[in-house]
């Protein structure tokens, strides 16, 4: 292949999903696209990184300190979901349903690939707790084990809190990623989030 398209295939196939024969099949359409697209786009990459912050509040993305949940007045301030990763609040967002605030985990618990409860955000998610605003908190982390293990030590971590803790219903399939959820099942699973509470019985 000649050497200028043989290196935008070798960059796009570094991206997630993109094969050497899809890369190709890119690389080949945008040979074709007028030089104005493609200096559009190779600027929307370039300033990807200087022009996203992460929320400080709940790390979500955004564009100033605050996201746009976090700084909407419309929004539920005494409900905190609880996500894996930023791609998980625009999952709930397109449900329109959920109007609380969010809570950016930055991963799941597990041990073996070295993340650790250290390592997500609980600390901060406390501070947010300590205020005594929220009233409940939404365990929002998809069906994997260890999207479920995050979940039960959650729970156990603010169980001493005044707090209603609910898990989304069953209507998330065991194993699955919260992004690949389709809309109907996600907004069903929020609708019937049942409480969890780790009372020891006396
Ligand atoms: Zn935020």
């Amino acid at each position: 292949m000649i050497e200028p398209l043989d290196n935008l295939v070798n960059a796009l196939c570094q991206l997630p999903t993109i094969g050497k024969k899809t890369a190709l099949r890119l690389a080949l359409h945008l040979l074709e696209r007028p030089q104005e697209e493609l200096d559009m786009l190779s600027q929307c990459i370039a300033s990807i990184k200087s022009s996203i912050v992460v929320c400080k509040r709940c790390f979500n993305y955004g564009t100033t300190d605050l996201c746009d949940v976090c700084s909407s007045t419309a929004r539920d301030t005494s409900v905190i979901c609880v996500v894996e990763k930023p791609q998980d609040v625009l999952v709930f967002e397109r449900t329109g349903i959920f109007r609380g605030l969010y809570h950016v985990m930055g991963g799941v618990l597990s041990p073996i690939n070295g993340i650790t409860a250290d390592k997500l955000r609980i600390e901060e998610l406390r501070a947010r707790l300590a205020g005594g605003e929220v009233r409940e908190l939404v365990l929002g982390l998809g069906a994997s084990a260890e999207a479920e293990t995050t979940c039960l030590y959650l729970a156990r971590v603010f169980s001493g809190m005044k707090l209603k803790i609910t898990l989304l219903a069953r209507g998330v399939p065991a194993g699955t990623e919260l992004e690949y959820i389709d809309q109907i099942t996600l907004n069903q699973a929020l609708h019937e989030r049942v409480e969890i509470s780790y009372k020891v019985e006396s």
